[in-house]
């Protein structure tokens, strides 16, 4: 899964230090990260690189970059760029769109969307653009107070954002929301969910947990909601962050209770239906949890 980087080993400990030429320095646009491609390989920026790919006003701005995590004695940090330093950057949707532009043996600089990036290799830096990425999207919404509609400041002690007038501090949110393998003997239930129109992929049920409700509470709401199945044995899978949508994943296993009939929630639901082990399709087991218990499923261990 995506945080499963071992033997790296991942440290979100805050601490306040200034950046180094060799530190990674992550830059995001809309819901892009910046990459190199050489070589027919992805990388991401350090530090030393922007005086390549900005000229040196960048030297300017660095005071700007804001500590995010280390990976096995790699310090990572972000950057906003002021407006307009991006503007020659290209932004691309696909893999595809952005390796077209180059001819064989040139590299470049560009925006790649985040949803695209997270099927590049290896592991350890999609798990860190993920990472960062919730954390750049926490970061912009945290500029102004939610209390008072005050300018805010980093914190130089915790990851924190604290406003200058009334002194409330914002801390990184984290939404966690329950993806459920409802099984029922040799079947598993896949859906199409409506919220994600491209996504013609079969999935899980899931959904977020409301305030005030226990995981498993949000598991037999879910379920009954999204399929209207009631469910018994409900037992921890394993967990998950995901950053791409500043999410935690918390995955269980399910099983139908009574009545197998599906009734689907229409305007979240297109298509819920029982797959025997040999009809569900082939997945590419890497990131999610969710993919990686259908599969299991598939090959009789879940
Ligand atoms: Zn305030």
């Amino acid at each position: 899964m995506i945080h499963e980087i071992y033997p790296k080993k991942y440290d979100p400990t805050y601490i306040n230090r200034p950046i180094n030429g060799d530190d990674y320095l992550l830059c995001y646009e809309k819901d892009g990260i910046l990459v190199k491609y050489e070589n027919e390989s992805y990388s991401l920026p350090r530090c030393r690189d922007y005086s390549e790919i900005f000229g040196h006003e960048f030297e300017d701005i660095r005071d700007n970059a804001y500590y995010l995590f280390e990976i096995s004695g790699e310090f990572f940090f972000e950057i906003e760029l002021p407006v307009g330093y991006t503007d020659k950057i290209k932004f691309c949707r696909k893999i595809e769109e952005a390796e077209e532009l180059l001819k064989p043996g040139e590299s470049a600089w560009f925006f790649l969307r985040i949803h695209s990036f997270r099927e590049l290799d290896p592991l350890t830096m999609v798990f860190a653009g993920a990472t960062g990425y919730h954390l750049r999207n926490w970061k912009m919404a945290s500029k102004f107070c939610g209390c008072c509609g005050g300018k805010t400041v980093p914190s130089t002690t915790e990851r924190a954002f604290v406003c200058s007038d009334c002194g409330h501090a914002a801390y990184p949110q984290i939404s966690p929301a329950v993806i459920v393998a409802v099984t029922n003997g040799d079947s598993i239930l896949l859906v199409k969910n409506l919220r994600r129109p491209k996504n013609v992929r079969l999935e899980l049920v899931s959904g977020y947990v409301e305030i005030g409700e226990s995981f498993e509470h949000a598991v037999h709401r879910e379920v009954l909601e999204e399929v209207g199945l009631k469910v018994k044995n409900v037992r921890l899978y394993k967990d998950q962050p995901w950053g791409i949508s500043g999410a935690h994943m918390i995955g269980f296993v399910a099983e139908v209770d009574g009545d197998d009939t599906v009734v689907r929630q229409e305007d979240e639901i297109s298509e819920a239906k029982w797959y025997k082990r040999e009809d569900v399709p082939e997945y590419r087991n890497r990131l999610s949890v969710g993919s990686e218990m259908i599969l299991k499923f598939k090959e009789g261990k879940l």
